[in-house]
């Protein structure tokens, strides 16, 4: 077995659904779209998306010795979900930060690699440095960017967390896949604030996921009207994603929800009970005053 095989065989042990490899040479193909998206003001208020740009493009200058990315997705389709008629927490939401969970198997990996397989240096990356990730898994062969600016997997469709491992060794680097959406339009005509403005370009000033989460201050009424009952986040162009209905549902026992969950009180929930339910949720993110107010 080679280097790549082996590392691919234990990336699976550690309850990673996919892995692909790609080097790490500069994305340019990207920083056009990149460019365009931020010269049009879609990043609202995230103007951290403005800094670091050449970062976001070159992976090296994030880890000089970078030779490699190692890119992992995560399956979060969860089994039982909230009742439709309660308020709404974004699917990837329902356990344990990802963030966490994601960097911690991958520091594992790191270790796994250097005592089984091969010495090598690495960082780990999950949403959590400007890297441009969506772009990194195309390139390392595992989807292709959809409408709604997800990745979409072939086997996992956009159910999925992605985690980055920038190593100094070469890899058998894997091939991207051609882009599957075709004539579908479903995840454009399904978003109820009109916030994909054309195919891979969201509106971050009119999404709900946005507004619901990252956007402080008040919200203009037209879009709050939106919200429907969307407490964090807003999973409707995902759900839309024929690419999704056959995902299966996921094993991570983190990402499991406790049974409080399923059976709270949103309207009366107090914040001593918030920070006690949600210690390490993704819901923190937001916090609870900004839940109050989307309620
Ligand atoms: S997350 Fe919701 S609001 Fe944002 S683009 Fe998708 S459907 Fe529209
Ligand atoms: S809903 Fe259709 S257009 Fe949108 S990402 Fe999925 S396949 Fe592509």
């Amino acid at each position: 077995m080679s280097v790549s095989e082996k590392i691919k065989t234990e990336v699976k042990n550690l309850g990673f659904d996919a892995c692909g490899f790609a080097d790490a040479e500069p994305l340019f193909a990207e920083e056009k779209h990149l460019k365009k998206w931020l010269n049009l003001h879609y990043n609202a208020s995230m103007v951290y998306m403005e800094n670091y740009f050449g970062k976001r493009i070159s992976p090296k200058l994030l880890y000089d010795n970078a030779n490699s990315v190692i890119v992992v997705l995560l399956n979060y389709k969860p089994e039982k979900l909230l009742p439709e008629n309660s308020p709404q927490i974004a699917k990837y939401a329902y356990g344990i930060d990802y963030h966490f969970v994601i960097k911690e198997k991958l520091r594992e990996l790191l270790a796994i690699i250097n005592s089984n397989i091969v010495a090598c240096n690495g960082v780990a990356f999950v949403d959590s440095a400007p890297v441009l990730e969506r772009a990194l898994a195309v390139k390392a062969g595992l989807g292709w960017i959809g409408k709604n600016s997800m990745l979409i997997n072939p086997k996992y469709g956009s159910y999925t967390l992605i985690g980055e491992l920038l190593v100094d060794i070469k890899l058998d680097y894997d091939k991207p896949i051609e882009n599957r959406c075709g004539n579908c339009f479903k995840c454009i005509n399904s978003c109820p604030a009109q916030a994909i403005v054309e195919p891979k370009i969201i509106n971050a000033n009119r999404c709900i996921s946005y507004l619901t989460i990252e956007h402080k201050g008040e919200i203009d009424e037209e879009l709050k009207s939106k919200f429907g009952n969307r407490l964090f986040g807003c999973d409707t162009c995902i759900d839309a994603c024929p690419y999704n209905n056959k995902t299966p549902f996921h094993y991570t026992k983190e990402f499991m929800p406790n049974e409080q969950f399923f059976a709270l009180d949103w309207q009366n929930l107090t914040q001593s009970d918030f920070n006690k339910i949600f210690k390490k949720s993704p819901l923190k993110r937001a916090g609870y005053r900004k839940l109050c107010q989307n309620n």
